[in-house]
């Protein structure tokens, strides 16, 4: 990676005399590995090359990104089967990517090659079936933009960037939750590149026991090469009211207070977003609350009311499209990359007061005290009216019974805060997790950071069945790198 940084006549000179090694399976050529097995516009790159960065996938944090040997990235799906039987063979370890948003504990020890799936950037609807597939490197915007532009919704996470499928496999949290569950619960099957190379389906008709895997621990038997979902009608034409309200540190306690009120009870079409900021320049420290309501301003208003009611700083309205949503919205600014970035979680059962009036004075007391440190700690609240109807063992995403989801986001500008920073966070993580109203910690796989382990992510329960499902589809381990089952 230092190599990038060098001028292009060193690298070039680098990259003539470099060893050809790819790490991770000893001194190996990758043009003469796997050229000869795949279709010429399959790129191939060693990480001394120049070409590198252009082969390899994005990542959204520079935090334990691994230290790739090298990177293909594959033109057709028949080059992909290959590059697994090939890589498998020589016992090369690889992880796929597409959005790059997967960074989790220990990837910088990682020592092999990235996979890049961006090629597989498809989008399809059947707008008169409600029907819609998806290609392992359509992102949610790709996606959204297809749907709406059929007339037609689902529910996804609420930014733009991420993986469509990656952000599935664990489950998949957003906006329209309350409408119609989890992303999962709208997958109606997937093509399975498995670890012997070849493909299987998984579906509720086929291979029944791996398609409840995949439904909240897809990362872990293989490569998801399609995903075909149901799609719905749009409600409210497709137009979302988007009411953002800026409030005071003072005013906190009273946010909280009546946040609280709508546990058990947030309409189906209300979200709600928070996010604790600090302003280093003028000291001061504030809070956006952001309402989604999939529905028109008159509709919303009885519950905007009760935000204004409390006099916000600062108000906006908007009325935007769903695909508006994700690009235009104050929500894009969450895709910005290269940062050293780490994110701590935990799901509550029960929005707590004063847990929230401490995390936040907590949260500007550490930020006052480290100008290295910008973090932004956010609570998501969506009705879980539809995830209560689901049988709670239809997939193996456990957590079903979360009011809302803390998330914090620590962007850390001085390396040598790194350790401070995990340590504060791991603090406020317990809090939270004290005041959940959970014994067990309801970790959402995809926001985890890595340490929480299988038990957190999937439940102890489910962990039996999820083994023998590792055991039966991926006995030698070479999917789910961070995603460990033990
Ligand atoms: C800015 C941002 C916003 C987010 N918003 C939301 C949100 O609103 N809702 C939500 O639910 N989540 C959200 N997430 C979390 C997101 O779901 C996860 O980070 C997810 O893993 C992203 O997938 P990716 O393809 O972008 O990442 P990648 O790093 O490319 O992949 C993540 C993991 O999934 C595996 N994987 C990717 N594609 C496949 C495939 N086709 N088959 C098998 N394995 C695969 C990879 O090998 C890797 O282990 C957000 C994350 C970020 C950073």
């Amino acid at each position: 990676m230092l190599l990038l940084k060098l001028s292009p006549v060193l690298a070039l000179v680098y990259a003539t005399t470099a060893h050809t090694s790819c790490g991770g399976g000893g001194n190996r050529n990758l043009e003469a590995l796997f050229r000869s097995h795949v279709s010429p516009s399959t790129e191939i790159a060693s990480s001394y090359q120049i070409n590198f960065s252009t082969v390899v996938g994005p990542r959204w944090s520079t935090w334990e990104a691994p230290a790739w040997s090298g990177a293909i990235k594959p033109a057709l799906i028949s080059d992909l089967k290959q590059i697994i039987k090939i890589a498998a063979k020589n016992n090369i370890p690889f992880i796929a990517t597409n959005g790059g948003h997967g960074a989790k504990t220990g990837l910088g020890s990682f020592d092999g090659i990235n996979i890049n799936l961006q090629n597989f950037n498809t989008v399809t609807v059947d707008a008169v079936n409600n029907r819609m597939t998806l290609g392992p490197g359509a992102t949610l915007g790709a996606m959204v933009t297809e749907v709406f532009a059929a007339g037609k919704e689902i529910q996804t996470g609420n930014s733009w960037c991420p993986g469509g499928i990656g952000v599935t496999l664990g489950g998949g949290i957003g906006m329209l939750m309350g409408l119609h569950g989890l992303m999962i619960d709208d997958l109606q099957s997937v093509e399975l590149l498995t670890a012997s190379g070849e493909t299987v389906t998984a579906s509720k008709d086929e291979n029944e026991d791996l398609f409840w895997g995949i439904r909240g621990a897809g990362q872990t038997f293989g490569i998801v090469t399609a995903a075909n979902y149901t799609v719905h009608d749009q409600t409210n034409g497709g137009f979302v009211t988007e009411a953002n309200f800026y409030y005071t540190a003072a005013q906190n306690r009273s946010l909280w207070e009546l946040i609280a009120t709508f546990d058990n009870v947030l309409p189906a079409k209300l979200s709600l977003q928070t996010a604790m900021l600090y302003n280093a320049t003028t000291d001061t420290a504030s809070i956006w609350l952001s309402a989604w309501y999939v529905g028109s301003l008159d509709e919303s208003q009885p519950y905007l009311d009760q935000f204004a009611a409390l006099g916000p700083f600062a108000t906006e309205i908007l009325n935007l499209t769903q695909v508006e949503v994700y690009y235009q919205s104050v929500t894009r600014g969450v895709c910005g990359t290269g940062h050293l970035l780490t994110a701590y979680t935990m799901g509550v059962g029960r929005t707590d007061p004063d847990t929230l009036e401490t995390h936040f004075a907590d949260f500007v007391a550490f930020s006052r005290a480290n100008p290295a440190y910008f973090g932004q700690s956010y609570m998501q609240w969506y009705s879980n009216k539809v995830n209560l109807q689901t049988p709670a063992d239809s997939t193996v995403f456990p957590w079903r019974d979360v009011q809302a989801w803390w998330l914090l986001e620590n962007i850390i500008l001085d390396d040598s805060l790194l350790s401070a920073v995990d340590d504060w966070s791991v603090l406020q993580r317990g809090n939270f997790h004290a005041t959940s109203g959970f014994d067990d910690e309801h970790v959402y796989v995809n926001y985890a950071i890595g340490d929480e382990g299988p038990a957190a992510w999937w439940s102890e329960a489910n962990l039996p069945k999820l083994r023998a499902l590792k055991a039966r589809w991926d006995p030698h381990n070479l999917f789910g790198k961070g995603y460990s089952l033990e």
